[in-house]
């Protein structure tokens, strides 16, 4: 697999700490939901970084869209949020991996499971979902800070309301229908939760079990955020009777970790 350049042609912010790039790539082959790609970053030294990162939606042309959450004093995802200009250049090199895909002509019922900015290649899933008008049950279970923090506000606020920048107490269901689809969502936010829904929390395997589909053959269940949760909620997936063949994961650690 060879570095592609890659031209950044838009951008704006998820959140103050999350970015959506879209970059261009002559020649993209295509990707499926679920895939990720490695980013490298060239100084004018010479020195080389690189991370992965997964694609946020459907393959469209020669263009792709990332999503960067800004860690503190990292490397590449601070140069990636606060610094890379429109008409500015990196490279790519993808898409990688087959296992923590979805297939929109193959894939079945599917319960996806996001901590964090692990909403990435979930949020890809449900885009080509939609796009290939799949009738097929999806689930979204979403454990995130506060309502701040919540990526694809378009897509994924509960219909109605409006969270504030500083994670402020608008009145919000935590329990809803994705606006335009039938897919249903449970949002669980661990600190600054709006008033009258769930109390703030971390995610529990109570809920997990409450908000996935039941197990059945044709049911994957999708977990991807940072280690600790993923292995949190497969636990909680295996827990409520599903088949640890069904659970496919992605981790979020730092690369290479
Ligand atoms: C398959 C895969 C897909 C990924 N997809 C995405 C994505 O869609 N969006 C996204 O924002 N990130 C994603 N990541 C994480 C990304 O690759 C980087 O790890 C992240 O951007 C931090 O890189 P950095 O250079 O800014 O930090 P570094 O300079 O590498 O690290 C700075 C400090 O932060 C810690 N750190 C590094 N990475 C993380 C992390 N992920 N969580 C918590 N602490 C960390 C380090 O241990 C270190 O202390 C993905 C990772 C993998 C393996």
């Amino acid at each position: 697999m060879r570095w592609q350049p890659a031209e950044l042609i838009a951008a704006h912010f998820e959140t103050p700490s999350a970015r959506t790039l879209t970059l261009r790539i002559p020649g993209w082959p295509g990707h499926l939901p679920g895939q990720h790609v490695d980013v490298r970053l060239t100084a004018p030294d010479g020195y080389h970084a690189e991370r992965s990162y997964s694609l946020a939606a459907p393959a469209a042309a020669d263009r792709i869209e990332l999503t960067i959450q800004r860690v503190p004093d990292g490397e590449v995802s601070g140069y990636l949020v606060d610094v890379f200009p429109i008409g500015a250049r990196i490279e790519v090199r993808g898409p990688i991996g087959g296992w923590f895909a979805w297939n929109p002509d193959s894939g079945g019922a599917a319960v996806l499971i996001a901590g964090g900015s692990g909403i990435v290649p979930l949020a890809a899933i449900l885009r080509a979902r939609r796009k290939a008008r799949s009738a097929n049950s999806f689930r979204l279970i979403y454990a995130l800070r506060s309502p701040a923090d919540l990526y694809y506000r378009d897509e994924l606020a509960p219909p109605g309301t409006e969270p504030t920048a500083t994670g402020g107490s608008p009145v919000a269901p935590t329990e809803f229908v994705m606006p335009g689809d039938d897919v249903e969502v449970f949002l669980a936010f661990s600190r600054g939760a709006p008033s009258g829904a769930r109390p703030p929390g971390r995610l529990t395997a109570e809920e997990i079990a409450k908000h996935a589909l039941p197990p059945a053959p044709d049911v994957t269940c999708y977990v991807c955020g940072p280690t600790p949760f993923v292995e949190f909620a497969a636990a909680a997936l295996v827990s409520a009777g599903h088949d640890p063949g069904s659970i496919r994961t992605e981790r979020f650690g730092p690369t290479g970790g």
